[in-house]
């Protein structure tokens, strides 16, 4: 007789295409039951801490009935309605997310993170079109960043093994080098490693001619591609950068928002203001797709014609749904009364001292934080800082795995840079998750 575990798997092996990577042999999928807190449950009553927060997503934790209780209301009072209308869980969400941008932001509601990417290059070149500027069709984005599985947020992504099956992608993207603290040529320092790469981006702009350039695309801070945390002045830069040649600075906070980085949105680290900002994961924590694309108002301007043409010609069918925008009223709610963007940033600040032992290991080149996200970069060497082999950052995965912590890892890049292992708890964990974060990977670099 099977276990109805055994069942399960079973199923799973022959019907569900898993994201990313197939099946292995001979191992079991994490198929997950249950989640409170910060911890997820699978089929076998095994419980984990989720390092990841699924995937960088729920960040005000799991288990939080307030916002089931929210979503189910709405689902009995109005499950669907197109916002070519509107609706009152969407002007109430649109009135928040202004709170939580400090700015004076016009939504336009979809369903991932992709969406809102797509979304927000279509209103761009649509912008320029109408304020006289057709040929400006060009966006420059950078290497490792991520911006979607889309053809043209995938076309804006800086990871080539993401691509290369798939294309031709959309046209029109422009790809430059991000900074990286841990890898500046010999002689120069942070600051002016990142001030020389804001200048080669500058002068990309130049070489592709300003005219034909729409937009900048960039996550505050590269998550996925290795959490790679920017010097200040090259944010500044690129937002100058921005201003001088008429482009518009689109933030993906799809990972950076709601908190994850100890500021309600990751640019707030920096003090620029976006054009356009795009978020979408951390909005619901999950429980829910929802993505927003907030513009700032003056952009909305030529969209208001009188002709049809001048309007935005995007209809999104479930974008904005009732109940995930009352479901995330009261996420933002909760992150508020429980002050969660404040905790991520000193419990962020804290894990990192705590931590701090890991760098006399031989192979913890360098260890990144902002709030609560983390990178830690493994290196055979630290002269020579050549990455880990796949196999080792799988084991340190594994490692954390068997004593019961999810952590995650970078994109590999076309450089073979897969060698940072991610975590991205949710918001609300307590002192102790934090403690046994900190002790997990302590035990696991001293191979205990
Ligand atoms: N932008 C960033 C920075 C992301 O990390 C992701 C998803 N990991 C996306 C966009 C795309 O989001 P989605 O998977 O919801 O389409």
């Amino acid at each position: 007789m099977k276990t109805s575990q055994e069942t399960l798997y079973e199923k799973d092996s022959q019907y569900v295409w898993h994201h990313l990577k197939p099946h292995q042999k001979g191992e079991n999928p994490l198929v997950i039951d249950s989640a409170s807190g910060a911890w997820i449950t699978d089929i076998e009553g095994n419980g984990y801490l989720d390092g990841m927060s699924g995937l960088w997503c729920v960040n005000a934790g799991y288990g939080r009935t307030e916002m089931v209780e929210a979503a189910t209301e709405q689902l009995h009072k109005m499950p669907f309605h197109p916002l070519s209308n509107s609706h009152v869980p969407a002007i109430e969400l649109s009135e928040k997310l202004n709170q939580w941008l400090k700015g004076d932001y016009r939504i336009f509601f979809s369903n991932s993170g992709s969406e809102a990417n797509e979304t927000a290059f279509k209103i761009a070149r649509q912008y320029h079109h109408q304020k006289g500027e057709p040929g400006r069709y060009k966006f420059i984005s950078r290497y490792r960043a991520y911006h979607g599985n889309t053809l043209g947020a995938l076309a804006a992504t800086g990871q080539a093994q993401r691509k290369y099956r798939y294309e031709p992608l959309a046209p029109g993207f422009v790809h430059v080098h991000a900074p990286d603290e841990y890898r500046v040529p010999s002689g120069q320092s942070f600051e002016e490693w990142s001030l020389e790469c804001a200048r080669m981006m500058e002068e990309t702009v130049q070489w592709e001619r300003p005219e034909t350039v729409a937009g900048v695309i960039m996550e505050p801070i590269i998550t996925g591609g290795g959490v790679l945390i920017p010097h200040p002045s090259y944010v500044k830069k690129v937002e100058e950068i921005c201003k001088k040649y008429g482009l518009l600075l689109i933030n993906d906070e799809v990972i950076c928002g709601f908190g994850r980085t100890g500021e309600n949105f990751g640019y707030q680290n920096y003090g620029i203001e976006p054009d356009i900002v795009t978020m979408a994961k951390g909005i619901t924590s999950g429980y829910l797709p929802l993505a927003a694309t907030a513009v700032k108002q003056e952009l909305y301007e030529p969209f208001k014609g009188e002709e049809e043409s001048d309007h935005f010609r995007q209809v999104n069918t479930f974008g904005g749904n009732p109940a995930a925008c009352k479901l995330a009223v009261k996420n933002l709610e909760i992150m508020e009364r429980e002050n969660l963007v404040e905790r991520s940033k000193k419990l962020g600040a804290r894990i990192r001292e705590d931590i701090r032992p890991l760098e006399d290991h031989p192979n913890v080149g360098n260890i990144r934080q902002k709030g609560l996200l983390f990178g830690i970069e493994l290196v055979k060497d630290k002269e020579t800082k050549e990455p880990v082999s796949a196999e080792t950052i799988g084991n340190v995965i594994a490692e954390c795995k068997s004593r019961g912590l999810i952590i995650g890892k970078n994109a590999d890049t076309v450089a073979g840079y897969s060698n940072t292992v991610t975590l991205a708890p949710p918001l609300n964990m307590t002192d102790e998750d934090a403690e046994r974060i900190v002790r997990t990977l302590k035990e696991v670099f001293r191979g205990e």
